[in-house]
Order: structure tokens, then C-alpha cells, then sequence
């Protein structure tokens, strides 16, 4: 067996202890005889793993008993028109645009209501946060909506919007339990597993109960509405069980990694490794405003573009995957998510400066 170093965006990297120990109990789940992918989702069995999932979710996050966790499928794009379906009260909602996946929860709010853009950082290709401390929010917006991490820019909120009282909703998909989070600041916090906690097919979102009510837009699908998921536990419908029972086994895997106090500084650690290299680097360039890096996904052009892909592919011979920049972006993206160990990155940035040695 020979593992490769995976910098996807996602799906992308899972501990290999939660791979390991998932395969042992692929055929027999602890003596029932069957696989986690076999079972009911009604048993006795997959009610242990769902509501031990919620529970070490809840204590890693540290989630206020106010609010609901919501394993819910369709995946992060789905929360784009089941948030403003819940949410928008008023038909009237204030959009961060920081990059493509904010764009699109944008374009998707329109469909329900008047989506206003509050701020943008569009004019320089989305490679910074724009100030958000003093945005100019209307009485009767519903919410303030962010997208946290920006996976394919590689910029994050470092400070939250200041939302002068409105709920904020925030995509954390690709910033998911990589660092410790308030939950009590927003409204709505959601994100798709696979970028940071598991296999694709699922989105995690811990909503405040007092938005979690029948007043919801007319038309709203009953399995959109966060009170039918809510009133029966995620169970409405079957879940995506195999992915709740790896996320579970993603949040134990966190839990004796110490939490997300050690998650933050393992991952503070070894993007600095990366972004330390970027920058004194003659060949290689971050394209992110500093201050505005993000610990997850890392961006980083040559200028030219065949020396990129020249990049990308000598990188994937030696057995680092995943590197070529999002298609919209071009460049190279190292993400590098909790999983990811920081052998990975130290051995990323000696083949960078090989590289750098051999085409200077
Ligand atoms: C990947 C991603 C999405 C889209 O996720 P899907 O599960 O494919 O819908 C949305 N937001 C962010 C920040 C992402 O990184």
C-alpha cells in the first residue's frame, strides 16, 4: 500500500487512523454482523453512532444548547436556497461576496427575495477581505451572510462582520472544526463535510432554535425546512448513514488530537511552513493579501503558466496530488486541512525549492 500526499480541496484528506479503523469494521460493526453501510438507519446500532456524532460534535464545538445540529444531505450548495427558504422573513438579505461560493449563495438568495451585496472584494479577484466593521445594513434585512474560509481564493474572515445586531449565517465548508469557533455569534453555521470532516455527500448545520419554525417561504420543500429535519433528529428521511459514521469517527479522531485549541495551533504551524517558504521564495508567489491568509487552502502562482503546470505535474510524479490551481484561478492550491500531516508540508516545500533550484 503507498499513500500519496493529497492537497484536493475536496473531497479531500481523512486521518488514516479513521481510514484504518473503518476498514477493520467493514464487514462485521462491532459483532452485529454487517457493515455501518448495511444496517437500518432505524436500529439500535446507527442511533448509538448518530447521537454519539452529535454529542462529540457538540463538545468539540462547544455548541450552546440553544442551538441544532442538523445532518442534512444535498451538501453546502443546497444550504444556498434552504437559508433564505428559512431565514428571510423580511425577503431581504446582506451578501459578503468574497469569492465564487459566496457568489453563488448570492445568485441563489435572489431567486427567494432581494439579496443585496454588503461588500465585495471582487476588484481584486478576490484575494482579500473586505472591511466589514461599519457595512451599510438596512433595518429590515433578515441576515448577514459570509463565506468564512474562501477554498478556491485562499482568504479568511479573521474577524467576523460586524452586523449591527442582524443574524449572521456563515459557509464554514472548508474551515469546518479547524480551529475553535463561538458559535453563539451566528445564526446559522453550516458546512459541507468533505472538504474538512468526511466523505461527500452531507452538510452539518447548527442552527439557532428560535430560527427553526413553520414560518418559512411558501413553496419551501418539507425536507428544506430545518423544523422537519429538526423535530425528527436528521431522520426524516434515511441519512446518509456511512457518512455520519465516519464524521463520528472524524470528531473522536479530534477530540484525542486535543480539541480545536490543538487542531488550531497544529494547523497554524504547518501553514507557516508554507507561507514562510512563499514568501522569500524568488520563483514562487502567495497570491492572498497577508493578512487575510487562510490556514486551509493556500494559493500560489510561478507567473507563468507553463512553469505551473510543469509545477503540477513533476509535484504529482513525486507524490504530492492534487496541486493545480481551481480551474477559474489557474496557479497551484495546496489545501491542507486538518488531516494533512506537517510531514506533508515540510516535504512539499523541499520539492518547491528543488524546483525553484532547477528552474531559476
Ligand atoms: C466546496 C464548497 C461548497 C460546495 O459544497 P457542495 O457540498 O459541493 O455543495 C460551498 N462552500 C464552500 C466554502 C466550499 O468550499
Amino acid at each position: 500500500m503507498s499513500r500519496v500526499y493529497n492537497f484536493s480541496a475536496g473531497p479531500a484528506v481523512l486521518p488514516e487512523e479513521v481510514l484504518k479503523e473503518a476498514a477493520e469494521e467493514m464487514m462485521d460493526y462491532r459483532g452485529c454482523g454487517m457493515s455501518v453501510m448495511e444496517m437500518s438507519h432505524r436500529s439500535k446500532m446507527f442511533d448509538t453512532i448518530i447521537k454519539e456524532a452529535e454529542q462529540d460534535i457538540r463538545d468539540l464545538m462547544n455548541i450552546p444548547d440553544n442551538y441544532k445540529v442538523l445532518f442534512l444531505q444535498g451538501g453546502a450548495s443546497q444550504q444556498f436556497a434552504a437559508i433564505p427558504m428559512n431565514l428571510m422573513k423580511n425577503k431581504k438579505a446582506g451578501y459578503v461576496v468574497t469569492g465564487q461560493w459566496a457568489k453563488k449563495a448570492f445568485q441563489e438568495a435572489k431567486l427567494y427575495g432581494e439579496a443585496i451585496e454588503l461588500a465585495s472584494s471582487a476588484d481584486e479577484t478576490f484575494s482579500y477581505i473586505p472591511d466589514c466593521s461599519d457595512l451599510d445594513i438596512p433595518d429590515d434585512l433578515d441576515y448577514v451572510y459570509i463565506c468564512e474560509n474562501n477554498t478556491i481564493y485562499g482568504t479568511k474572515f479573521k474577524t467576523l462582520p460586524n452586523t449591527k445586531g442582524k443574524d449572521l449565517v456563515a459557509d464554514v465548508s472548508s474551515c469546518f472544526l479547524s480551529e475553535p469557533i463561538d458559535v453563539s455569534k451566528y445564526a446559522v453555521v453550516y458546512g459541507g463535510v468533505q472538504k474538512n470532516v468526511g466523505p461527500a455527500g452531507m452538510v452539518i448545520a447548527i442552527v439557532r432554535e428560535d430560527l427553526i419554525t413553520d414560518d418559512v417561504l411558501p413553496g419551501t420543500p418539507t425536507m428544506l425546512k430545518y423544523k422537519t429535519q429538526a423535530d425528527a433528529d436528521s431522520l426524516y428521511n434515511t441519512p446518509p448513514c456511512y457518512t455520519i459514521y465516519i464524521c463520528g469517527k472524524v470528531f473522536k479522531w479530534l477530540k484525542k488530537m486535543g480539541g480545536l485549541e490543538a487542531m488550531k495551533a497544529h494547523n497554524e504551524k504547518k501553514a507557516k511552513i508554507l507561507y514562510d517558504f512563499l514568501d522569500e521564495s524568488k520563483l514562487f508567489k502567495g497570491t492572498v493579501r497577508k493578512e487575510d491568509r487562510s490556514l486551509m487552502n493556500v494559493p500560489f502562482v510561478t507567473g507563468d503558466a507553463d512553469l505551473d503546470a510543469k509545477f503540477v505535474a513533476e509535484a504529482k510524479a513525486a507524490g504530492f496530488e492534487n496541486l493545480k490551481g481551481h480551474r477559474t484561478v489557474g496557479g497551484m492550491r495546496a489545501s491542507i486541512y486538518n488531516a494533512m500531516p506537517i510531514e506533508g508540508v515540510e516535504k512539499l516545500v523541499e520539492f518547491m525549492k528543488k524546483f525553484e533550484a532547477e528552474n531559476s
